[in-house]
């Protein structure tokens, strides 16, 4: 770095070339600031171009102006010399005929004929005269070609006749001369020299003016020559053509009046006008006052100038405004152009980031182009693809024919809308499904320039349709092969919107069999009767429905002689409508065999009562025995009294009544016995469980004093009534309280622990709600850890005679009741100390929570 410092200071300075010094500065300006000049520099040169043409136009105009000027002066001169130049050859002419004249060297005829080649050699004299010193006309030639005589400027003093000849001696009578001749011959006669008169309008309103040339004869006056001239002809005659070519050239007299002009008509613009160019030079020296005037003839240079000067103007104006509205349509381009770009940048952007590939092709099937997708799909780079004409290089050398075809359909426009599926070849040679959408390429003119394909992988896609076909298939295979029939209803509309093979076989395809099996869902019933417009779901989230658990209840078709378990649930169906679904199960053989199970435990139960009579037979016979034998004590004591005539009538009375109530008391028992062994039909009824605990204990009582076992009964007060068959309550009592009392004497325990422990109480548990509870507490061994899950089981027995039979009808019993039986260990510390069964019949009110007020109802032994 610091080698390079001295090398470069010895470098020649770059050269300030002036266009890279322009380059230099335009790069530095902001694209703002060059817009700004690239409008303004033409705008500015226009305006500089019009100042430069403005100018151009005022100097040219001015240098032309000048050298016209310049011109019709030289030209009037030169026409002024002209006409004076003759006017002096003539004027000596004349001194010379008035010098033979006065001198009288020619006589009058000689006069005449000099006078006569004198006018014929100059057309602008229209006359010569010669008139004496007292103003009579001696002689006097007139121009064939003027009409005027002396009359016209003379009075005739006389009647003389006129001269008839353009050219004789006058009969000498005296005019009295007027006006300008009058003038110019007194003045001839005085100053005794050629005196010229100031134009006046001879006759024929010619303009003429005369020159009288004094006749002078040894110093004394004789008259004068007077030649008449026409103002016209001198223009005429003395004015080269050239020179009124190029201007207009015209004699004004003193008063500026035009008395003769080479133009029939003034030039437009005027002799006093500020642009016109104007001229004017006496006609010295005959001081008459007539005055040589030019004027600018070609007045067209001012106005050629103008309208070119206007032209240019309007031209540049124009291109002003055609700058502005370039200008202002640039800035509209410009906008465009950068709305083009965002677009273009938000298309690219679009473009490269989907995740859909695009291929363009032309008319001819070559590719013209593919965005990153398509690229990134196929695996080939986009100068792979680009300008391929077919076979390309992703289709699958297997399916070239199927392609080519598709190809084919494709350039002539008859693929499906729906696209079609392909196989795709990636660079690796892997292959994956696609699916094709192909739209016409449309250019701006509307011109289709070829076909615009766009393609995705659909390989994942198909893969999941294929699944969840499978799995439909296997879903309805299922559902086709249950053996139960499945329904969906729809609620609002009552459409069917599923049937299995089930359904369809028992009740076909119409939502009648629905609405069968349905029959018990209220809410569908009345769905039914409603108006057929009001949803009477309506106002319920579908969610909750669906979400209430299946209910389930049992319905018997008469058509199909069949009993069908049906659950019924609501769900959301596929396109979000609430729809039941009912799911019937035929429960036919079920049913029939449930029905023969329950007519066999009727059966059973009355057994099991005829068993348990059985077993209590000696104990029953024991009980009557009682009875009886005091009946027989009572009968043999009141016959030998009365033979003996011992009794007292009241005593006799008293021993009757006892009898009486033996016999009483005997036909209670069978009564009793009677009652519950008698098969009758399981009746539900509303009853006490006092009394039923009651007439339990009573039966059971007989049974107890054989055993030597007490009994200890405790019943709650205000119990509230049960709905239950009181014969089967009874039975279950009797059962574990025959069990309680086996348990004590098989534990052989003594006298004084020989006890039975029932209470009745109230209860409110959670899972039951109000019950009343029924518990049978013994002081016996207990039940075993291992047998206590089997107690239930039929025919399940620990003892030598036992049936086993009791607990397991106890707990149908007591579940056909919807109440729950259970049994449990009593422990003293570690060691078993009884054994509690205990049940539990719902009740419909709720139960007092008090059962401190039960008293206790009897002990027996
Ligand atoms: P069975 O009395 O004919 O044997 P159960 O069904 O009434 O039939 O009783 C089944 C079994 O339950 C009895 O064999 C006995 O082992 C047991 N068991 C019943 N009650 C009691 C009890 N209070 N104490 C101990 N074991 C009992």
């Amino acid at each position: 770095m610091t080698r390079h410092a001295p090398d470069s200071s010895l470098d020649p300075p770059p050269k300030a070339h002036p266009r890279r010094l322009f380059w230099a500065w335009w790069k530095r300006q902001s694209p703002a600031h060059q817009d700004r000049f690239a409008t303004f520099a033409p705008l500015l040169s226009v305006l500089l171009f019009l100042a430069a043409i403005i100018t151009a136009f005022w100097y040219l105009r001015n240098e032309e102006f000048e050298r016209e000027q310049e011109s019709v002066k030289r030209d009037t001169e030169i026409a002024q010399q002209q006409i004076r130049l003759r006017l002096i050859e003539n004027q000596e002419q004349l001194v010379r005929m008035a010098r033979e004249v006065a001198t009288h060297a020619i006589d009058l005829d000689e006069f005449l004929g000099q006078a006569v080649s004198f006018a014929r050699e100059r057309p602008e004299v229209v006359s010569l005269s010669w008139i004496d010193a007292d103003q009579s006309v001696k002689a006097r030639h007139t121009s064939p070609n003027y009409p005027g005589d002396l009359m016209h400027w003379a009075d005739p003093v006389s009647a003389a006749s006129a001269p008839e000849s353009p050219a004789v001696p006058a009969a000498s009578a005296p005019v009295a001369l007027r006006g300008e001749p009058a003038w110019a011959f007194a003045a001839a006669r005085d100053l005794r020299q050629p005196v010229y008169s100031r134009p006046y309008e001879g006759s024929g309103a010619l303009s003429v003016f005369q020159v009288h040339v004094p006749l002078i004869d040894r110093s004394a006056f004789s008259g004068t020559l007077v030649a008449e001239y026409s103002v016209e002809s001198l223009l005429r005659y003395f004015v080269p053509a050239e020179v009124t070519r190029r201007h207009a050239i015209s004699l004004l007299d003193s008063n500026d009046r035009v008395l003769a002009s080479s133009v029939s008509r003034e030039p437009a613009n005027g002799a006093h006008s500020s642009n016109g160019i104007v001229q004017d030079v006496a006609l010295a020296p005959s001081g008459n006052g007539l005055v040589v005037r030019g004027q600018g003839w070609r007045t067209s240079i001012g106005l050629i100038g103008n309208t070119l000067f206007w032209m240019v103007v309007a031209l540049s104006a124009l291109t002003v405004w055609m700058l502005l509205g370039t200008w202002r349509h640039m800035r509209r381009r410009s906008q465009m152009q950068s709305t083009l770009v965002t677009e273009t940048n938000f298309r690219r952007a679009m473009e490269n980031s989907m995740l859909t590939g695009m291929r363009a092709m032309d008319l001819e099937g070559r590719i013209s182009y593919v965005n990153p997708a398509f690229c990134a799909m196929t695996g080939f780079a986009e100068d792979e693809l680009i300008g391929r004409l077919p076979p390309f290089p992703h289709w699958p050398p297997d399916r070239m024919e199927e392609n080519t075809r598709l190809l084919q359909q494709e350039l002539q426009g008859r693929s499906p809308a729906g696209g079609i599926e392909v196989k795709i070849m990636r660079k690796d040679g892997t292959l994956f499904d696609a699916r094709m959408y192909v739209s016409p390429l449309i250019d701006a003119k509307g011109h289709q320039t070829g076909w615009m394909t766009s393609m995705t992988n659909i390989t994942e896609a198909k893969r999941i349709r294929d699944q969840l076909s499978a799995s439909h298939e296997r879903f309805t295979t299922v559902l086709e092969g249950l053996e139960a029939a499945v329904s969906v209803l729809s609620v609002a509309q009552g459409e069917l919107l599923f049937a299995n093979r089930s359904y369809r076989l028992w009740f076909g395809a119409d939502s009648q069999g629905h609405a069968r099996l349905a029959g018990a869902d209220e809410a569908l019933a009345a769905r039914r009767d409603a108006d057929e417009s009001v949803d009477s779901f309506g106002g319920l989230p579908a969610q909750e429905l669906t979400e209430a658990s299946s209910d389930a209840h049992e319905v018997f078709i008469e058509s199909l002689q069949k009993w069908f378990d049906v659950r019924a649930r609501y769900v959301q169906w596929t396109d979000g409508r609430l729809a039941q679904m009912l799911i019937a199960t035929d429960i036919t053989a079920r049913r029939r065999a449930e029905e023969q199970a329950s007519h066999q435990a009727e059966k059973a139960q009355v057994t099991s009562r005829l068993v348990t009579m059985g077993e209590m037979a000696s104990s029953v016979a024991h009980e009557l025995n009682q009875p009886l034998t005091a009946i027989t004590n009572y009968c043999n004591g009141m016959v030998s009294r009365v033979k003996s005539d011992a009794i007292e009538k009241d005593d006799l009375i008293a021993a009757l009544e006892k009898t009486a109530r033996q016999a009483h008391r005997a036909g209670q028992i069978i009564h009793r016995i009677r009652a519950f062994v008698k098969r009758s039909e399981p009746q539900r009824q509303t009853a006490k469980a006092r009394d039923i605990v009651e007439d339990a204990v009573d039966l059971a009582g007989i049974e107890l004093k054989r055993r030597n076992v007490h009994i200890h009964t405790y019943i709650a007060q205000r119990l509230p009534d049960l709905q239950v068959d009181p014969i089967l309550i009874e039975q279950v009592l009797l059962n574990l309280l025959k069990n309680a009392a086996e348990a004590i004497d098989h534990a052989k325990l003594p006298p004084s622990r020989r006890h039975i422990e029932l209470r009745v109480v109230p209860r409110h548990t959670p899972e039951e709600g109000g019950v009343i509870e029924f518990s049978v507490r013994d002081n016996g061994p207990g039940v075993k850890e291992e047998m206590m899950a089997r107690l239930y089981e039929a025919f399940f027995s620990t003892k030598a005679d036992g049936l086993g039979i009791g607990l397991s009808l106890c707990r149908s019993i007591v579940e056909s009741h919807r109440g729950r039986i259970r049994a449990e260990n009593l422990y003293n510390g570690p060691v078993i100390s009884g054994c509690s069964f205990a049940f539990t019949l719902p009740v419909e009110l709720p139960v007092p929570a008090t059962e401190t007020h039960g008293v206790t109802l009897t002990e027996t032994s």
